[in-house]
């Protein structure tokens, strides 16, 4: 790696403080020339130590700094890296960024620093991936998982399932160098168990996609309901906070709002639509088209019913517009007289009974919401990995290809048939640690990432 590349580190804008990074041979020959400090250079400090000083360009003061070196290999990056810690502003950040690259350095593109860390072989690509995640995750239990990532969690077993399949590779094509000697079939019969024993792991691991997608992305969570059955208050109980305007006036939440709760771990995105209705007035049109846009893209939906007042038709609309989506009934309003009398050909759905004013089964209304966005997904408990689409696919890929070595094998087929397709496996299987990777793959990984990781 030769060339030295710095980046701002810490988000656009004021804070107390701004990070500009630099990493590569020429780090600490750049701190050198920008950094002034009584007690010395940079290149002459010890290496994991932070120093108060200016730095100056051109003789002009620009910021007084707390300045860190940290010396290859025991880096991010793995290679020397220079921590200028300013005072936060743009400008300010922005000023320092321009004196490194004047004294050298290129701007670092998205993710690089994280790159580096890659290619130097300090990290794998599924840590990698997991500093993203871990940056972007939304709660706490997206978090963790992220964090078991980054400590390799899911690398150690990816890389068990390389060795498995690595160990029968070598013993099939031991075989192949002799092609005069028969393979007895209990050999091969060896062989098949191996197989089938590493699918079954891969399978497990894929099991945990659907998972890892609603941990990094979340659900997409739509709440509907006639004017003033509640929808708003929900909504704030949902996030625990006054989020959308609630008022006694009906059709008054005429835009849909979008925030995101925590519940239970999972980032659930939850869109307070404004009541359908027919719509009375140009805003409210725009309003309740809105809303049925919302309503037909989420993955799930709160019909939230008043329980004060008597059935309308406008609920059985919406029961209909929600159609087969998985939908929860949600009748608010318990702490006042009941009157709602659901006819006998309403759709029969999960139903919870909330106050959302009074917190009543609001706790229950968050395990279902819980279970519905996880039905069909292996319990989090036993699995500290979540893989993400990327692995998802590598993983469908190795499953495909040892699925059809697995029949050859049961039928006896030639080794060098196996072996061909368990190659394929092993090369989609490193595809996600990295150890079998393209440019294009790289790029493409390192491209989301932002600028200063
Ligand atoms: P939206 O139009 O569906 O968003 O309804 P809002 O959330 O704005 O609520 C309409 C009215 O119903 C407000 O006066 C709320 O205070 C009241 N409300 C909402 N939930 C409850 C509840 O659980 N119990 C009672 N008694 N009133 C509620």
């Amino acid at each position: 790696m030769e060339d030295t590349i710095a980046a701002i580190s810490t988000p656009i804008g004021e804070g107390g403080i701004a990070i500009i990074r630099i990493s590569g041979p020429r780090a600490l020959e750049i701190a050198d020339a920008i950094f002034v400090s009584p007690r010395g250079k940079p290149s002459q400090f010890q290496t994991h130590t932070i120093h108060f000083g200016a730095i100056g360009n051109n003789g002009h003061l620009l910021d007084k700094v707390m300045l860190a070196v940290m010396r290859a290999p025991r880096t991010y990056t793995a290679e020397d890296v220079v921590e200028i810690n300013c005072h936060g502003g743009l400008l300010n950040s922005r000023n320092i960024l321009s004196c490194c690259l004047k004294h050298g350095a290129r701007l670092a593109e998205p993710g690089e620093f994280t790159k580096r860390a890659f290619l130097n072989g300090r990290i794998d690509l599924t840590q990698a991936e997991a500093v993203m995640d871990l940056i972007a995750a939304k709660t706490d239990r997206a978090r963790a998982v992220a964090v078991h990532a980054l400590e390799g969690h899911l690398s150690r077993r990816i890389e068990a399932v390389r060795e498995r399949l690595m160990t029968v590779l070598a013993r099939i094509e031991a075989h192949i160098d002799f092609p005069d000697e028969d393979v007895a079939t209990d050999t091969q019969d060896q062989w098949l168990n191996s197989t089938l024993e590493i699918l079954n792991t891969l399978q497990h691991l894929s099991a945990t996609a659907g998972e890892g997608n609603i941990l990094r992305n979340g659900i997409s969570l739509a709440i509907v309901g006639r004017p003033n059955a509640g929808k708003s208050s929900l909504m704030n109980a949902l996030l625990g906070q006054d989020r959308s305007i609630v008022t006694p006036v009906p059709g008054t939440t005429r835009d849909a709002i979008e925030e995101t709760a925590n519940i239970r771990g999972i980032p659930v995105r939850v869109t307070d639509t404004a009541g359908i209705r027919k719509p009375r007035g140009a805003v409210e049109k725009i309003g309740v088209t809105r809303s049925c846009n919302i309503l037909a893209t989420s993955a799930l939906v709160l019909h939230v019913l008043d329980v004060s007042r008597m059935f309308s038709h406008d609920d059985r609309e919406l029961a209909a517009l929600c159609g087969s989506k998985p939908v929860i009934h949600v009748h608010n309003k318990i702490d006042r007289q009941h009157k709602l009398k659901l006819p006998a050909n309403f759709p029969q759905r999960q139903t919870v009974e909330v106050s959302a004013i009074r917190g009543d089964g609001l706790e229950e209304l968050k395990d279902t919401i819980e279970q519905i966005a996880l039905s069909c997904q292996v319990g989090f408990e036993e699995h500290e990995v979540a893989i993400n689409e990327r692995h998802a696919d590598a993983i469908r890929r190795a499953i495909d290809v040892l699925a059809s070595a697995s029949r050859e094998l049961r039928a006896y087929s030639a080794p060098e048939i196996v072996s061909q397709q368990l190659r394929i496996g092993l090369d989609a299987i490193g595809e996600i640690v990295g150890k079998t990777t393209t440019e294009d793959l790289l790029t493409k990984i390192f491209s989301t990432f932002c600028i200063g990781k």
